[in-house]
């Protein structure tokens, strides 16, 4: 069963898949804990060179293509093979990301990256989605106060492109009802960790 996490900068989505994989790893299932780009060396490599904070002159069409091919490396090396095992992968981020960041917030077009993200996943959509519902103002004032996080790229862009992350989640949240799940991403940790629990659960006894 393959589970992404999506949502906007601080939202929580890497803390709780943490404590996801754990929990649902001592219930006994076989659990990846991966997250995107990266997870594999070559997707790892990747993520450097579009996070890094001194390429300034990327392109968007150059960033989206760049996520495209760690997303094709990291499915093929990692998600199909452990799927195929019957394995839970818990994924932070995948193809959603790239609709509301560089679809949506940089301007490219949600279709187009949809497009290209065709060619790279083949049709491999997640079978859960967890959106991590939190307005963009408090996700990034709870990544301001987090000092061990490391500046990214990203980090350089203004509220209003965070803004445009945040509506376009909401217009994917339409398009797909069946795959993605909402989560009230505002409350403690234990809280929306519960939610995300019960969500997992609900899938897993269908
Ligand atoms: O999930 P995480 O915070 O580690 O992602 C690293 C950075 O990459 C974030 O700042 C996120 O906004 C950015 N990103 C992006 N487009 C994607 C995926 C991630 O701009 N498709
Ligand atoms: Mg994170």
């Amino acid at each position: 069963m393959f589970i992404t996490f999506e949502g906007g900068e601080g939202a929580g989505k890497t803390t709780i898949l943490n404590r996801l994989a754990q929990r649902l790893t001592e219930e006994g299932y076989q659990v990846i804990n991966t997250r995107e780009p990266g997870g594999i060396p070559i997707a790892e490599r990747i993520r450097d060179i579009i996070l890094d904070t001194k390429n300034t002159m990327m392109d968007a069409r150059t960033e989206a293509l760049l996520y495209a091919a760690a997303r094709r490396q990291h499915l093929v090396e990692k998600v199909e093979p452990a799927l195929q095992e019957g394995k839970i992968v818990l994924c932070d981020r995948f193809v959603d990301s790239s609709l509301a960041y560089q679809g949506a917030a940089r301007g490219l077009g949600v279709e187009e990256v949809f497009q290209i993200n065709q060619f790279a996943i083949a049709d491999q959509m997640p079978d859960l989605t967890l959106f991590f519902d939190i307005l963009p103002e408090e996700g990034l004032k709870r990544i301001n106060k987090n000092t061990e996080r490391e500046q990214n790229r990203l980090d350089l862009e203004s509220l209003s492109f965070h803004q445009k992350v945040y509506e376009a989640y909401q217009q994917l949240l339409v398009k797909f009802p069946d795959r993605i799940e909402r989560i009230n991403a505002n409350f403690d940790i234990i809280e929306v960790e519960e939610q995300s629990y019960k969500q997992i659960k609900a899938y897993l006894s269908r």
